[in-house]
């Protein structure tokens, strides 16, 4: 059985106030043994986050990085930055990149890549739309993006991933996938991982990310084939996101 992981997604969201109120709770809580817990926080919270989490089991985590290492590309952030502010985890492939900032499964690839030179956990985040699901082609886009990045990864590699579906139709809408409905299509990314190697099917992190709140987290996180989640929203509220911790 893999180890439970909640990582929160702060998104554009938050402040350096809310980071010491997160480091604080977490220090004093209560928390779940064996289970990971992570925070995705904007870059300009990341070395203020590390000093606050410090003390606590909360590991850190960023949402993007440049698929450079380095050199004349204004504004980015590189993987080996990160690192050096004490990230361990990265979001890759969010369904916000890919449709806001238009990264393709190439360029999602290219970042996976970048995480993984730099020891940094890239989270592959697929997920289908409302419209690709109601055409019955979920399975064929989320194992499409899936493969995407796997078919080039060696063996070893794959196994540093951790994977998180997301529906697109759920991401900050309320509406969250049921159980069933998310199980399904984690079943199905595990048994396509299976096909690489069966022990990287029995190891990979499979997160549900899509409106999980305290009040939903248990149920979905019981589903045998939910390893996870990763929550947007409920992220921003110490309580909820400690609930949802602890429910798992
Ligand atoms: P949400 O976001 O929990 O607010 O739906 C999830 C995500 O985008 O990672």
């Amino acid at each position: 059985m893999p180890t439970p992981l909640i990582a929160g997604n702060w998104k554009m969201n938050g402040s350096l106030t809310l980071v010491e109120d997160f480091g604080q709770a977490f220090a004093d809580a209560d928390l779940p043994e064996g289970v990971e817990m992570a925070l995705m926080v904007p870059f300009p919270f990341l070395q203020a986050a590390g000093r606050a989490f410090a003390g606590s089991r909360l590991a850190l985590g960023a949402q993007t990085l440049s698929d450079q290492p380095s050199g004349a590309f204004t504004g980015e952030v590189s993987g080996e930055m990160l690192r050096e502010l004490g990230a361990g985890l990265v979001l890759v492939g969010h369904s916000e990149r890919r449709t806001l900032f238009g990264e393709d499964d190439a360029a999602v690839l290219a970042r996976v890549r970048a995480a993984l030179v730099v020891g940094l956990r890239p989270v592959l985040c697929l997920g289908e739309t409302l419209e690709e699901r109601d055409a019955g082609r979920t399975e064929a886009v989320v194992l499409g993006q899936l493969e995407a990045v796997c078919d080039a990864l060696a063996a070893d590699e794959r196994t540093r991933l951790v994977i998180a579906y997301e529906p697109v139709w759920a991401i900050g809408t309320g509406r969250t996938a049921t159980p069933q409905q998310a199980q399904a299509v984690h079943a199905a990314i595990r048994t396509r991982l299976a096909a690489y190697d069966a022990g990287l099917a029995e190891g990979m992190q499979l997160l549900y990310g899509g409106s999980m709140k305290a009040a939903n987290a248990a149920e979905l996180l019981a589903q045998p084939d939910i390893d996870g989640g990763l929550v947007g929203g409920a992220s921003l509220q110490v309580d909820d996101f400690l609930a949802i911790c602890q429910s798992a």
